[in-house]
């Protein structure tokens, strides 16, 4: 789900589903076409909360006969000097609500430009850099330079440029292949998937995520009952508990990672019983060079309709049929 860490774990035997049964759900995604989620960001810092950005995730229909939906994610902020734009999309299977791209980006004071492609038996997860291909030939990517004989400019000469911030010479460039024999999900749609699931205290399940040149299978367990209070109201909610565990090529890689609003370490998470929209997350963030606490909460949900809601209750997971 959002962020993955968490030293906390449930005490006896918690029932745990499989992968597969909550990718069995997913259909279920059909119901949120429409729905728009916003939040509002908080760090702490110098003993002071400022509001430092806004994000907004949206549920759409896409246009073509395969049918499908984008979910889509858009935050933007900044304070003392730093500041960042973020889009997460993520483009699901009409026929199976599975991802089959997804793409993030990050602009502002730090830029990363990541995606990942779907496909059948691998996950191809792609970052665009500055082109450094010595074979180049797009002319797009060449400049003009001045030519040196020792300290004198002796004219000007067209070269493959050697790295600069103009997007124009940035190319994909294929970082990782994941070899895998069962459906992942990005960062925005495994939330989302999350978000079929049935929560029942002390019952868990598994959330398979695919993240840079690592995989997890994340154990989503609902921990207690609490009331928490946010602009956009008072929330009867779960409290979530994520533990990661590395199913990846990368035996080694820290069983953390940032997910959506860069959030890290130790997080908490609260999501409402009915519509298990997140409505808190706290944790922490790094933000211009320094890791701060952070707070984002929910500050209006709309669009998420009954049957969604209602669906929450079904613990045998029976999915609406398409529509
Ligand atoms: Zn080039
Ligand atoms: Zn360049």
């Amino acid at each position: 789900m959002l962020v993955l860490y968490t030293l906390l774990l449930m005490g006896p035997a918690a029932e745990e589903a499989r992968p597969l049964t909550l990718l069995n759900r997913l259909s279920l995604l059909r119901l949120l076409a429409g729905e728009e989620i916003c939040y509002d960001a908080y760090i702490h810092k110098a003993g002071i909360w400022f509001h430092v950005g806004e994000a907004t995730f949206k549920v759409e229909k896409r246009k073509g006969p395969t049918g499908g939906l984008l979910l889509r994610g858009i935050a933007k902020g900044g304070k003392f000097g730093y500041h960042i734009r973020m889009l997460w999309e993520s483009y699901l299977d009409g026929k199976t609500l599975l991802p089959t791209l997804s793409v993030n980006t990050k602009t502002g004071s730090e830029r990363r430009f990541e995606r990942y492609l779907f496909q059948k038996g691998e996950v191809l997860y792609f970052k665009k850099k500055h082109c450094h291909r010595p074979d180049c030939k797009n002319p797009a990517h060449f400049v003009r330079k001045t030519k040196w004989f020792g300290p004198i400019p002796v004219g000007k000469e067209t070269v493959h440029c050697p790295g600069c911030k103009d997007l124009r010479h940035y190319i994909w460039r294929l970082i990782w292949r994941h070899k895998v024999n069962e459906p992942f999900l990005d960062m925005l749609s495994a939330v989302y998937a999350a978000r079929t699931s049935t929560f029942r205290p002390g019952a868990s399940f598994i959330v398979p995520v695919v993240k840079s040149r690592d995989r997890w299978h994340v154990k989503v367990t609902a921990a207690k009952e609490e009331k928490v209070k946010v602009s956009a109201g008072t929330f009867d909610c779960y409290k979530i508990i994520l533990e990661p565990h590395n199913v990846g090529d990368r035996p080694n890689a820290k069983p953390k990672f940032s997910g959506l609003f860069g959030i890290q370490g130790t997080i908490s998470i609260w999501v409402d019983k009915v519509t298990r929209v997140p409505v808190r997350i706290k944790g922490s963030i790094p933000f211009a060079f320094l890791t701060l606490y952070c707070d984002v909460q929910l500050k209006r949900a709309t669009g998420t309709p009954e049957a969604f809601k209602l669906a929450a209750n079904d613990i045998l997971g029976r999915a609406p049929a398409a529509q």
